[in-house]
């Protein structure tokens, strides 16, 4: 029962380390591991991700009993290392209250800042520093984040001005004062009253005085704030589980607000935006906390190289920068000397770039945080090579430390450098995260996603984001901010979402009332379209057009790794020459799935098809089929010379033949007279074709069987197309697929009407070409018979589509009505036809697998269908030894990297 709670560190010691962000969250683990490799943070503990849960179950009362004696015991230790006493009008001690899940939530979650102040402590704390400015500076942020966070004075509605605000302009405006750094010791005394006098009035309790409850409220509101609204909607996002439970750490304040000698900030030990390795950060002098990230006021440089950049981007002469700008490096430069140093060394630590945030109090410096930075795709690529090149981490670890999902960022379009130049710039800000990005103007956050489901693409415009924008940021194509830095909220989340992103663009004048945004005189209005750079930092007017990103020599050198040690290969969905060369540039290694009824659609082929199935006589639909082999022929042909020397599987016609009839009556008109008959013919033949259940009704192989001459005809198409490329000297390596097989006789009677067909082509042609025939296997029962299927079958290809539409009985046409509920409440925990279900339908697929490989142990065994690109699915398949995946062309790098992922867990 005496399970351990609290866990204290302070003065190069501590109770945790960084191998227990289960129990102390990300932030409480490296605060304990920072004090045991020599680096400066002040004194504290941390109550464990459990209490988190026990709240939850005991509640509140409860769950202070069972903490009081530790949370006592630690308080002292605190007081012991800092020689002073929370609580006490003399000598006080002042604390943070802060939050810290085992995965980081940047902002997600609540912390409380200069707790301990009442009015005999603020006033005791001003004799002793002599700065009672300071003093009364802390007391007022404490008295705003408490209200906040702890009795929820929350704006009732999104056009409700924040009171606290409304406080602040009200005071400022009496004293005549521009800037919050200029109110008066007075001014403050009145914003610490007024305060508290909102709080009563609008939430009816009282601010707390004595600082033990004010302790409490904090560390159970930030256990509560764990079941926030953007922090449930963030996990939903990322796939954390709401099991896990914040920690709270607790630590004595170092305040950058004492003065310009005192100062705050955020830094990297490399850029996060791109990768490169160089120190960069922004910091404040004489502001606390939250006040980089909160893009108030516009933070310096901490580095000169990054000053002069910055400087450079925005116009501003050497002269004028280094008078008016200066990096910390050249203001404060023994503290940078010392941040340089603490920052390599922890980047040497952790083998991981660091995002660290550090505060100088009275010119000692001291750390708050570090932990493994986000990054863009680019960077998570450039930063796992160069590390790799460093000899800071090995081959494996280069490869994990890349995930696959975030490749998609760097697949995705740029501007096209003609339609750039062309372009007119209207603003310049900060290339807060890079990418293109075009979309129409919109201001809200609700208006985002309202938008976006709309069918628009949006660029989201605010003067500064916050945490409830999260999920119009998501909806959005890319985020524009008038204020912040480069670790600004908006800059950070959009890298962590790989969406393009512009910040601290101060040309801009934002009107959320009228919905407007002014740029050096001229106005844009909500739908505007509006352009960004995220790599530079420029701001566009109206639609610029975006072309294929170019991939960098660092993504060509994971790719090749990958190789090195995956043993799933990867193939790609493509039904047409061009898709196909497209994923061959992009490594894939053949072709896993060609539908061949999409090649239907075109102009003249339609007509032949529609005849084919109009014809009530084999000799009519011989007839028709006769026009559509040549142009089956002719697509084939196109697909297997971009696929030259790597295997192409082309399945045969899979769709009901409804799908190829139009349903409308000018669709039927049009047909009537295309044909040549009746309209009323034409409509009984349509709804002949209407099924009751057209998903388990007459398709794939069914049609066939039924139609033999169908599968002929494209047999004989394929195949013509391969001994033509062979005489040509091409080397086609075709396999035929037969869809929807249920029992072992459909593939044997399809098998010999293929095997037909290729006798008479390779007679015509006077040539052989190598092929297989192998088979779906999407319908349970073939798997549950797959070791007799497999004594016809050279390969399976697993169609997960149906196999899970048909194992879990869901309808994938009519999944919408009910699968939102279904995730909601957490009967599913994520959609089946998005990430592969390893539990049923992986275990189907499995126990096929195997079963095949004992009657045919060289059985090649695919996957094609969506989970064909999903990371978790194809480890899935990697784990249980298929051969290869196949997925859509862009998504084959990021299986790539997945399969390689997979090997090397192994
Ligand atoms: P988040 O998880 O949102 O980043 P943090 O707990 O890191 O929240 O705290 C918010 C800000 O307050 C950070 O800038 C941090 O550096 C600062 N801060 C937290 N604790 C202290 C402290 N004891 N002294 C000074 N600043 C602090
Ligand atoms: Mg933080
Ligand atoms: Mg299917």
């Amino acid at each position: 029962m005496s399970q351990k709670r609290v866990y204290l560190f302070g003065n190069g010691k501590a109770e945790g380390n960084a191998k227990m962000r289960e129990e102390l969250g990300g932030k409480g683990a490296n605060l304990a591991e920072m004090n045991h490799i020599g680096v400066p943070v002040p004194p504290g503990f941390t109550i464990t991700t459990d209490c988190c849960n026990e709240y939850y179950q005991v509640g509140q009362q409860k769950i202070m009993e069972l903490l009081n004696d530790d949370v006592m015991a630690a308080v002292k230790h605190i007081e012991n290392l800092m020689n002073c006493k929370f609580g006490d009008a003399q000598n006080p001690l002042l604390v943070s209250v802060r939050s810290g899940a085992r995965a980081s939530m940047p902002g997600m979650m609540d912390t409380i800042l200069n707790l301990g102040l009442n009015d005999e402590v603020a006033e005791g704390m001003a004799k002793k520093t002599n700065n009672p400015h300071f003093v009364y500076d802390s007391y007022r942020r404490f008295v705003q984040m408490y209200g906040d966070v702890v009795l929820e004075m929350k704006p009732v509605n999104k056009t409700d001005i924040d009171p606290f605000e409304e406080i602040i302009e009200k005071v400022k405006k009496e004293s005549g004062v521009v800037l919050d750094k200029d109110l008066s010791v007075e001014d403050l005394k009145k914003l610490v009253q007024l305060f508290k006098a909102a709080i009563k009035e609008r939430t009816g309790k009282d601010f707390p005085n004595d600082p033990i409850e004010q302790l409490w409220g904090a560390i159970c509101a930030v256990f509560r704030s764990w079941m926030n609204e953007r922090a449930i909607l963030y996990r939903k996002m990322e796939g954390i589980p709401d099991e896990w439970g914040t920690a709270v750490s607790v630590m004595a304040m170092v305040f950058g607000n004492m003065g310009d000698t005192s100062a705050t900030g955020v830094c990297f030990s490399r850029d996060a935006a791109n990768g490169e390795n160089l120190f960069n950060g922004e910091y404040l002098v004489n502001a606390q906390g939250e006040d980089v990230v909160a893009g108030i006021r516009t933070p310096q440089q901490i580095t000169k190289i990054g000053s002069q950049r910055w400087a450079e981007r925005a116009g501003i002469s050497e002269e004028e920068r280094v008078a008016k700008y200066p990096s910390m490096e050249e203001a404060m430069p023994e503290i940078y000397a010392e941040l340089n140093g603490i920052q390599d060394k922890l980047e040497h630590h952790y083998h991981d770039m660091q995002d660290m945030e550090f505060t100088v109090q009275e010119g000692k410096l001291w750390f708050l945080q570090t932990r493994n930075g986000k990054r863009t795709g680019a960077a998570m690529v450039k930063i796992a090579i160069d590390l790799l090149h460093e000899g800071m981490i090995d081959e494996k670890t280069a490869i994990q430390r890349c995930e696959p999902q975030k490749l998609d960022e760097l697949l995705h379009p740029v501007f096209d450098k003609k339609a750039l130049s062309a372009a007119k710039v209207i603003a310049q800000g900060l290339p807060a995260s890079p990418g293109a990005a075009c979309g129409q103007i919109v201001f809200h956050a609700d208006d985002a996603k309202e938008w976006h489901e709309n069918g628009h693409k949006v660029v989201l415009v605010r003067i500064e984001t916050s945490p409830e924008d999260l999920a119009g940021m998501a909806a959005a194509e890319g985020i524009l901010t008038a204020r912040g830095g480069m670790t600004s909220h908006a800059a950070v989340v959009a890298r962590g979402m790989g969406k393009c992103c512009v910040s601290g663009v101060g040309a801009l004048n934002v009107s959320y009332k009228d919905k407007t945004v002014e740029i050096d005189g001229v106005t844009y209005k909500e739908g505007d379209f509006i352009s960004l750079n995220g790599t530079t930092g420029q701001v566009y007017a109206g639609e610029v057009p975006t072309k294929a990103a170019e991939l960098s020599g660092d993504f060509k050198e994971l790719m090749d790794l990958c190789d090195k040690y995956t043993k799933l290969q990867v193939r790609t969905n493509a039904d047409t020459p061009h898709d196909a060369q497209v994923a061959r540039a992009f490594g894939a290694k053949g072709i896993g799935l060609t539908r061949t009824e999409h090649m239907f659609f075109e102009d003249q082929k339609i007509v032949a098809m529609r005849e084919m199935i109009l014809a009530d006589s084999v000799a009519g639909r011989e007839k028709a089929l006769a026009k559509l082999l040549p142009y089956q022929k002719a697509d084939f042909k196109g697909i297997l010379e971009a696929m030259d020397g790597l295997p192409v599987n082309i399945r045969l016609l899979d769709p009901p033949l409804h799908e190829f009839v139009p349903h409308d009556l000018a669709g039927q008109q049009t047909m009537a007279k295309e044909m040549g008959v009746s309209l009323e013919e034409i409509q009984r033949r349509v709804d002949s074709l209407a099924e009751n259940n057209p998903m388990l009704g007459h398709r794939g192989c069914r049609l066939g069987i039924t139609f033999p001459e169908i599968t002929a005809m494209q047999t004989k198409a394929i195949l013509s197309a391969a001994c033509e490329l062979k005489k040509e000297g091409k080397n086609p390596m075709p396999e035929i697929m037969v869809p929807l097989i249920g029992t072992i006789n459909e593939l044997k009677q399809q098998k010999e009407v293929i095997q037909y067909a290729a006798k008479e082509v390779f007679a015509e042609y006077g040539i052989e070409v190598e092929f297989e025939i192998g088979t779906m296997i999407e319908i349970p029962r073939a798997a549950l018979t797959a070791d007799l299927i497999a004594s016809e079958a050279q390969y399976f290809s697993f169609g997960t589509n149906d196999l899970t539409q048909m194992t879990f009985g869901y309808s994938r046409d009519d999944i919408a009505s009910f699968l939102p509920v279904y995730l909601d409440k957490k009967i599913l925990k994520v959609d089946p036809f998005q990430v592969l279900d390893q539990k049923g339908v992986g275990r189907l697929i499995k126990f096929a697998v195997n079963e095949g490989r004992e009657v045919r142990p060289d059985l090649r065994c695919g996957i094609c269908g969506e989970h064909g690109g999903e990371p978790s699915s194809v480890k899935f398949c990697a784990k249980i030894g298929m051969n290869y995946a196949s997925c859509s062309p862009f998504r084959v790098p990021i299986a790539r990297l997945a399969a390689a992922q997979a090997a090397v867990e192994e």
